[in-house]
């Protein structure tokens, strides 16, 4: 049995709970792998957990994505073999370390074109991306959407998605500088909903008809012009809360508002089926590999550094996708 430095925390609270802490390294049992990272992915999704939106068992050990090598391979596992460079988004967490022992379902040989820093950068993001597009409303080349936070990580990803796909996406963003990378990654407009109010700018890009789909993870701030800003019928995919969780509401208003449709989805039920994950991964590294979309790293951190990665984060000081370092 050797140890593994790892990210963990004893109770919820801002990033000074995190804390380095050495634990054991085992070898993988059945349907498991032991992966070395070389990278660990940064999403906001660890913020919730940390802090306490999405409460946790703990003592916890962060993180839902990594990069790496396979050191062991568990009985069962036929996907992978030993020394195979892989990549993975998955749940529980427990990828803030050097390396662990995990279920080998979710986790995705990593073509040799991608390095090890994108591929612990984009996965989690990516998939998301794929899910949003692909998977939870049927979206067609002339069709509008409304991306919130379009210059973080899933949003640049999601702007080339779009372009890449004919899709027309609006994107919101902060600040000046943040709408302008999300128009160089392939906004067809941007918004800063800091100056602006989108719902008006939304009507008068679309000639007061609204967006067929809003993608929303800004949460409390936004939910109700979100709905606004759509069409009668449309589609307001609602997926995160990095201003809080959306209140209680009255249904009626989706009625009052138009028809409208919505959904709260998250990756984790995309990527639960083997198969499934494995071939939404396939399209991402398709979509990276043609160049079709590249993934943009805006920050790279220390692990033993990954409270003030959390900081920039949450103060909205970053842009792209961000990783650490073990
Ligand atoms: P980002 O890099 O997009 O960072 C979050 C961004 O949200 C900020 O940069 C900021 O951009 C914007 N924001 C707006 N209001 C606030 C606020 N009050 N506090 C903090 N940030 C705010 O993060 P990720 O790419 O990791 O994730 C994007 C969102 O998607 C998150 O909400 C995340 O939870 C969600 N998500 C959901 C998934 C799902 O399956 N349901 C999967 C993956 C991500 P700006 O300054 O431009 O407003």
């Amino acid at each position: 049995m050797t140890e593994t430095r790892a990210v963990q925390f004893d109770a919820p609270g801002g990033p000074e709970v995190l804390k380095m802490i050495t634990v054991p390294l085992g070898d993988p049992g059945p349907g498991q792998v032991r992966v070395r990272h070389h990278a660990c992915g940064l999403n906001y999704i660890d913020i919730y957990q940390r802090s306490g939106v999405y409460p946790m068992p703990l003592p916890q050990v962060l993180g839902m994505e990594g990069a790496g090598v396979i050191e062991a391979v568990g009985e069962g596992v036929t996907h992978l073999a030993v020394g195979d460079r892989v990549a993975y988004a998955s749940a529980p967490p427990g990828a803030y370390c050097e390396a662990r022992v995990m279920s080998a379902a979710q986790v995705c040989r990593l073509p040799e074109s991608i390095d090890f820093r994108t591929g612990a950068a984009m996965m989690l993001q990516g998939l998301t991306v794929q899910y949003l597009f692909e998977r939870t409303v049927p979206l067609k080349a002339g069709d509008t959407v409304l991306f919130h936070a379009a210059a973080g990580g899933v949003g640049l990803i999601a702007c080339q998605w779009a372009r890449a796909k004919g899709i027309r996406l609006i994107g919101t963003a902060g600040t000046d500088e943040k709408c302008a990378l999300a128009k160089a990654h392939g906004a067809s407009e941007v918004i800063n909903y800091e100056r602006e109010d989108f719902v008006a700018r939304v009507r008068d890009l679309t000639d007061g008809r609204g967006v067929d789909v809003v993608m929303d993870s800004i949460g409390a701030a936004t939910f109700e012009p979100s709905l606004n800003s759509l069409r009668p019928l449309g589609m307001m995919i609602s997926f995160g809360n990095a201003s809080g969780k959306v209140p209680p509401f009255d249904l009626g208003i989706l009625g009052a508002k138009g028809s409208l449709q919505l959904t709260r989805p998250t990756l984790f039920t995309h990527i639960a089926d083997h198969a499934t994950c494995q071939a939404m991964a396939a399209e991402l590294f398709a979509m990276v590999e043609s160049g079709k979309v590249s993934i943009t790293i805006g920050g790279e951190y220390a692990l033993a550094d990954v409270a003030r990665a959390h900081r920039d984060m949450e103060a909205r000081a970053t842009t792209g996708s961000l990783v650490l370092i073990p």
